[in-house]
């Protein structure tokens, strides 16, 4: 059994990681729409991982016994303005989602559930690259996007990126 307080807490989590997911999914239709293949690539990949995340707290719940309630998935604005955007909003997206993970873990670490500061641990980390991720994403687009040629190479390159779920299991 898990204090109510965290069981609504991850059930909110696992909103806002499927919101993530389809947030992603919104970002790569956009790049798909604008030719940049590989940009929507390296958001397909995010959107897998963020439905990853999403599971991995579903299965935390049902191990412990715990319902989990789905809500209704907030609309992705669709509107980004340039190539950028995205880049800028997903930096964004991330730095809430780590907020709502502390948040968590803070009550958590207030309640003496160790058990659920330790099935987070391994988001904190996540959250942490998933930042430097991002970020180091829109620097190299400041230094490469104005210059088509250079962009193209950007966009080959994310166009490798592959899938690897989560190491983490519950
Ligand atoms: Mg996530």
């Amino acid at each position: 059994m898990l204090d109510k307080k965290i069981v609504d807490l991850i059930n909110s989590q696992i909103n806002k990681e499927f919101y993530s997911s389809f947030l992603y999914m919104d970002m790569a239709n956009f790049y798909t729409d604008e030719s940049l293949n590989g940009f929507a690539n390296w958001f397909n990949i995010q959107t897998q991982e963020e439905y990853a995340h999403a599971m991995l707290f579903i299965q935390y719940l049902q191990l412990n016994g715990e319902k989990v309630v789905l809500e209704a998935i907030a609309k992705p604005t669709g509107a980004y303005k340039n190539h950028k955007a995205p880049l800028t909003e997903a930096y964004e997206h991330e730095l809430f989602v780590t907020k709502s993970i502390n948040d968590i873990y803070a009550v958590a670490f207030e309640l003496k559930d160790f058990k659920t500061m330790q099935f987070l641990d391994w988001f904190v980390k996540e959250q942490a690259e998933e930042e430097q991720n991002v970020d180091e994403l829109c620097k190299r687009y400041d230094l490469f996007g104005a210059d088509a040629r250079a962009l193209y190479m950007l966009d080959q390159e994310l166009g490798a990126r592959v899938y690897s779920p989560p190491s983490l299991v519950v």
